[in-house]
């Protein structure tokens, strides 16, 4: 298991997503490869859930 951070996005004005701040989740090395491998090709960023908050959130 690797201990990733993990972003918090909150949608501001218009379409625009901002990092208010991050969560530690934690990522299996093979069930979780793919994430990991986005995760560490954006180091030293945080990974971007799946899931984008969408408008009303
Ligand atoms: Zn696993």
């Amino acid at each position: 298991m690797q201990a990733v951070p993990l972003a918090i996005l909150e949608k501001g004005r218009g379409t625009q997503l901002s990092v208010v701040g991050t969560r530690t989740i934690h990522l299996c090395s093979d069930c979780d490869a793919d994430t990991l491998r986005r995760y560490h090709a954006n180091r030293p960023n945080p990974l971007m859930p799946d899931d984008i908050p969408t408008a009303g959130l």
